[in-house]
Parts: C-alpha cells; sequence; structure tokens
C-alpha cells in the first residue's frame, strides 16, 4: 500500500503531453498551445475612433481660447462610417464626423463626442473640451502582424479564440486529445440498453459506462468505451487488446482480491509492468497503475464512487497533463466543519461533502456530508460538490474544526444572488 501522493506521483512520472496537431479554430477550443502563436495581421489595422463624434486637430480649438463662451466653430467636410475610409487628411479649421470603429484621418488628434457639440452637419460647435487629445485607439494597441500572442501551455478560451480569429489565426499547433479506452467488468452487469424486467432479479446496469465517459468528457479527453468484460481471462484479455491505440486505459472492477478478480493476471500476462495496486485512501484502496506496451493503465475499483474519488485524484491529471497542461490538479480549498467527522481506518478518506460559503459573508467555507459514505451509494457523489479530505490520523474531528476540501465542479464560484451590490 503507498500513501495517495506518491500514487499520484508514480503515475504522472510515466505521462509525458501527447504530440501536437495541426486544428482548425473551429475545434481549438479547451485546446492547449504546443506551439507559439503569431498573430498575421495587426489589430487595430489603424487608429480609430472609440467614440461617435466628430475628428479634429486640438490645435484648431486651443488657439480659439478653450472656453465654452467663445465656442470654436470647424468647417466639417466629410463623414466617416465604421468600414468607411477618411477621404483626405484633415486640414486647419476642419472637423471630420466619425463613427465608433471609423478609422481617424491623418492631422486629427481629438475626437470630441457628439454629446459636447452643437451635432452641426456643415460647421460645428465645440461645447466643452474635455475630449481633447482623447477617444483615439491607436493602431497596433492590441497587437502587431508578427508579435507573439499566446506562448505554448496556453488553453483556449472564448477570448482567445476572439483574439486569434482577430489576428487572422485560422489554426494552430495544439496537443492532441487523448483518446481513453473504458473497460467495464463483472458477470453481475449489463449495458442499460440491455436491462429490462427479465434480468432485473440478477443484473445491475453499468453505472461506470456513464460516469467514467463522462468525467473523461470534462476532464477533456475522448472516451472510448470498450463495454463489459465478463469475468473471465479470455474476455478480459479481448478487451484489452482491444484499448491498443488509446493513450489511456482505464479498466473498473477486478482489482480486489476476489477469487474472479482477475485484472491483473491477464495484465501480466499480456506483458504489463504493474507499479502499484493499492493506495491508502478510502474509498478507492485497490487501485493499480501499470503500463502496457506504452500504454498507461489505470485499474480502479468497481464500486461506483472509488472508480469516480479515484478518477478525481489520478484519472483528470493525467488527462490533463496529456492535453498540455501545468495544473494538472484541482485546487484544495479550507474548509470549517458543520458537523462531527470521524474515521476509523488509517487511510486517507476522501468524503462527499456538501460545501457552502458561510452565511457571515467572510468568504470562508462551511462543510457538511452530503449523505452515505458508502462507496456504493451514487446518489451521496452525484448531492456533493467536494470532496472532504480527512487524513489518516484525524481521527475525530469536531465541529468547527479545519480540514481542505477539493472541489468537483464549478459550482463553489457559482452564486445565487447577483453579487456586486
Ligand atoms: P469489484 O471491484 O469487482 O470487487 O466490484 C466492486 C463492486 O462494484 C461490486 O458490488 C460490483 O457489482 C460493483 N461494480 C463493478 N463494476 C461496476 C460497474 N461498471 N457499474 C456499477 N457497479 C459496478
Ligand atoms: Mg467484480
Amino acid at each position: 500500500m503507498i500513501e495517495v501522493a506518491e500514487a499520484s506521483a508514480t503515475i504522472l512520472s510515466e505521462i509525458t503531453p501527447l504530440a501536437a496537431e495541426t486544428i482548425a479554430l473551429e475545434r481549438a477550443a479547451g485546446r492547449v498551445l504546443a506551439a507559439r502563436v503569431v498573430a498575421e495581421t495587426t489589430s487595430p489595422p489603424w487608429d480609430n475612433s472609440s467614440m461617435d463624434g466628430y475628428a479634429i486637430r486640438s490645435a484648431d480649438v486651443a488657439l480659439s481660447g478653450g472656453t465654452a463662451g467663445d465656442a470654436p466653430r470647424l468647417r466639417v467636410v466629410a463623414t466617416i462610417a465604421a468600414g468607411g475610409l477618411a477621404p483626405r487628411p484633415l486640414g486647419a479649421g476642419e472637423a471630420m464626423r466619425v463613427m465608433t470603429g471609423a478609422p481617424i484621418p491623418i492631422g486629427a488628434d481629438s475626437v470630441i463626442r457628439i454629446e459636447d457639440t452643437d451635432r452641426g452637419s456643415d460647421r460645428v460647435s465645440i461645447l466643452a473640451f474635455r475630449d481633447l487629445r482623447k477617444n483615439i485607439r491607436r493602431a497596433a494597441e492590441d497587437f502587431a502582424e508578427g508579435e507573439t500572442l499566446f506562448e505554448p501551455g496556453t488553453e483556449l478560451r472564448a477570448a482567445h479564440l476572439g483574439a486569434l480569429a482577430s489576428a487572422a489565426v485560422r489554426s494552430v499547433e495544439a496537443h492532441r486529445r487523448p483518446r481513453i479506452a473504458v473497460i467495464s467488468s463483472g458477470d453481475e452487469l449489463v449495458e442499460l440498453r440491455d436491462y429490462s424486467s427479465r434480468v432485473a432479479g440478477l443484473r445491475i446496469v453499468s453505472s461506470n459506462s456513464w460516469t467514467l465517459p463522462q468525467l473523461i468528457r470534462d476532464a477533456g479527453g475522448e472516451p472510448v468505451d470498450l463495454g463489459i468484460a465478463a469475468d473471465t481471462p479470455h474476455s478480459l484479455r479481448a478487451k484489452l487488446e482491444q484499448a491498443r491505440g488509446c493513450d489511456l486505459i482505464i479498466t473498473s472492477a477486478g482489482v480486489s482480491v476476489g477469487d474472479l478478480d482477475h485484472v491483473r493476471s491477464v495484465f501480466a500476462e499480456l506483458g504489463g509492468e504493474l507499479a502499484f495496486w493499492k493506495v491508502k485512501m478510502r474509498p478507492g484502496a485497490p487501485m493499480a497503475f501499470g503500463m502496457l506496451g506504452g500504454i498507461p493503465w489505470l485499474g480502479f475499483s468497481g464500486n461506483p464512487v472509488s472508480a469516480m474519488v479515484s478518477f478525481e485524484l489520478f484519472g483528470r491529471p493525467v488527462i490533463r497533463k496529456m492535453l498540455g497542461h501545468s495544473k494538472l490538479h484541482r485546487a484544495a480549498i479550507s474548509v470549517r466543519l458543520a458537523e462531527s467527522v470521524e474515521i476509523t481506518a488509517p487511510l486517507t478518506h476522501f468524503l462527499r461533502a456538501s460545501v457552502n460559503r458561510s452565511a457571515d459573508g467572510a468568504g470562508a467555507y462551511v462543510a457538511r456530508l452530503a449523505g452515505s459514505q458508502s462507496s456504493a451509494v451514487l446518489t451521496a457523489m452525484a448531492r456533493a460538490n467536494a470532496l472532504l479530505v480527512v487524513p489518516a490520523e484525524s481521527r475525530s474531528n469536531p465541529a468547527g474544526s479545519t480540514l481542505s476540501a477539493i472541489p468537483l465542479s464549478d459550482d463553489l464560484q457559482m452564486s445565487e444572488r447577483f453579487e456586486l451590490q
């Protein structure tokens, strides 16, 4: 049996980011750059107006005194729309009507917002001077052609996609998305589509075939569901062989010490190298890791909650590392217990918990258990938004004590209220 942290380090030491591929911007969301991206164009391409108003030369206005009493009047010689062009440079004593985003004529250094003028069409009076030398967005203020926009390791989100599109970048080099074989095993299991009243007394639905693929998708991987292996060496061998070509194999069940737990022996027979098969944690102590023909294998316990907890601790970081991320783990937060929590076994416990911000508004988090802690009770896992981490030596934890918790989603960052008041 090894400690949780050691298990994690052992697994991750075998994982490297997947090779780069060229992908179209349309499919690049959530991917991590494998090469830096350089702008193909300049943004904005020209000096342009950030207001609807009149482009002017501040010198024309300053010469005429600069007070509202003797409002300077300028000749309006053109109108420039967003998408239009200045017909010629701006001369002395002239103004051009400009819309937001319109190019600024050469010679202008200010855009007076329309509210500060008499809105004249042949001649315009400037009524206030707060906009002198203002309201011009400079060419290349965002980026210039040839400039590095984003470095390798950057995850592409909405703002990146927008910036890349405005930089005329149509494709990027990103790490490949890992394909992850998911194998369930057990003679008691059926697929949901094969469940009927006929098998109701004999079989259970393979819920791991729903939880694990969805967790894989959430983490950015692509699940390849290979279905259910029977509890025979032959059937397991066939499934493991089908997993060749994937980047990671996740099996659930068959790694404990039951008579029909063949996964480890078949793995060895196929030439797999086992690194460990027990971790000092609950749930999920029977948990194997090894390499099979260069493909990492995570062998989770079949218990539905155990498999999910093991995925959170060990599976998600593997997928993130393959995707090219440097932040692999969910960051733990500090929580105060709303009720006492006892553990009996000297194992690190990951309890299904409901964490909320405390009502006192101090920003602290309060945790309570989210129902049964049986590793077979998925509804408590569904109700939980975090795993409460109870160290092996913390047998007894009274209400009010502080522990850490690992969020399971972004639920903790969401609020029922609009908070900016
Ligand atoms: P095992 O790891 O084979 O000892 O299985 C532990 C428990 O998990 C048993 O009660 C199994 O019936 C259950 N189990 C195993 N695989 C699955 C699965 N894919 N979906 C739901 N329950 C499972
Ligand atoms: Mg079994």
